[in-house]
């Protein structure tokens, strides 16, 4: 658990730092709520619900209960709702990368972006790991990414009157080539395979553009980049044919998908098995005290990567956080039906509660 955080920044003094806002860390925040805590929401990718929103979202789920069906977006939507009057912060877009026990028990948690937070809990709800985009993986890509080679568009406006070349046969590939095709100066499209996975509506659309001459499209794989005095000056692709040839560019942006990596979490200090992280099954904590883990990250006899399991273990998580933030306290377990303070903490009645605000509230220390 080394730290080398960045001092200069403020670290936002929270309850309960959550690593990852799927299903599982969303509906954590409402159980934390209903117990006075407040959460903040960290995720690598730039739009919460995980593996719904990531890769499935127009697919119905049919096993959420008092929800006969919805789409995995609507769930997700729904959750957000739920959650509101919790008023969790949303980071995202950014990996949790260090997370270190301090003296007083409390945990000192950075992100790759450099946000630093002071916690009195950390809930790791990471599912199968964090999404990171495929790279590609020719010798010296890596010197360019951010420059001349991108896994995902910032600024869209960096690409107008380049010469491009986009990789993959997907929605995004397909979505910033129909995009873009008006303001760049050329656009080479390459994807291994004359299939291509996006929507049929965009698929009709690039090979119009293509049969027009407006858009070049190479059915073939990256050999290799090209560079001149350290900046890249094109890529060479090999096509069905069989014939490499080099397309002179130094816009590179790739979209060849997702996949998860446990990354950081693994460096934590926290015991894994098989890419999971073992918890007892009435806290939901994990072999550090303080660090809980919920959803399909974790394991325990039993266990089932399925969204209501993770809900539960989120309720049970967040009296097991609430015990250990103010031990010998008792907790009352209270319904939302007939609970003054809980329907005060949701907003429901008389004045948003303190719930809202949390324990500790939304504060910053240096
Ligand atoms: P995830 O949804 O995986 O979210 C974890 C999040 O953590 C990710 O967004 C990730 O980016 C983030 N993360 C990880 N590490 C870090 C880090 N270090 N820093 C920042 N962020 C990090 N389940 C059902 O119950 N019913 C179904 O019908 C169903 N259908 C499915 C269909 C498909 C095609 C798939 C793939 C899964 C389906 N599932 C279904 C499973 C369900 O989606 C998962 O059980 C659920 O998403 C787990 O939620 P989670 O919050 O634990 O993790």
């Amino acid at each position: 658990m080394s730290l080398s955080l960045d001092r200069s920044k403020l670290a936002v003094v929270t309850d309960v730092v959550i690593v990852g806002a799927g299903p599982c860390g969303l509906f954590q925040v409402f159980e934390l709520g209903l117990l006075g805590l407040k959460a903040e929401l960290v995720d690598s990718l730039s739009q919460i619900g995980g593996q719904c929103t990531e890769l499935y979202p127009d697919k119905p789920i049919y096993d959420i209960p008092a929800i006969p069906v919805c789409t995995a977006r609507e769930l997700i939507e729904r959750l957000q709702e739920q959650i509101k009057p919790f008023n969790p912060g949303y980071h995202l877009g950014q990996e949790v990368t260090e997370v270190s026990a301090r003296a007083d028990g409390r945990f000192d948690v950075a992100t790759s972006r450099g946000t630093r937070f002071d916690a009195g809990a950390v809930i790791v709800a990471g599912g199968v790991g964090s999404f990171q985009p495929r790279r590609l993986s020719v010798e010296g890509s890596e010197r360019h990414e951010g420059h001349s080679i991108h896994y995902r568009v910032k600024d869209a406006a960096s690409f107008h009157d380049r010469d491009l070349v986009i990789f993959g046969g997907g929605d995004s590939a397909l979505d910033w080539t129909l995009e873009l095709i008006e303001r760049a100066r050329s656009i080479v499209l390459v994807h291994r395979r004359a299939e291509f996975r996006g929507a049929p509506a965009s698929v009709e659309r690039m090979k119009a553009l293509v049969e027009e001459g407006r858009l070049d499209f190479i059915e073939g794989q990256v050999q290799s980049i090209v560079e001149q005095d350290e900046k890249l000056t094109g890529v060479r692709v090999t096509a069905r044919d069989g014939v490499t040839r080099t397309i002179a560019t130094d816009q590179v942006l790739v979209f060849w998908g997702l996949s998860p990596k446990l990354g950081p979490i693994a460096e934590w200090g926290l015991t894994i098995h098989r890419r999971t992280i073992p918890v007892d099954t009435h806290r939901f904590q994990t072999n550090i005290p303080g660090i809980y883990a919920v959803g399909d990250i974790n394991d325990y006899p039993g266990k089932k990567k399925l969204i209501l399991s993770g809900f539960h273990e989120a309720a049970l998580a967040a009296f097991a956080v609430k015990e250990h933030m103010r031990p010998g306290e008792k907790i009352h377990l209270q319904y939302t039906t007939t609970s003054p303070l809980l329907q005060k903490r949701l907003g429901v009645t008389g004045e948003a509660g303190d719930g809202a605000a949390g324990d500790a509230g939304a504060r910053h220390r240096a």
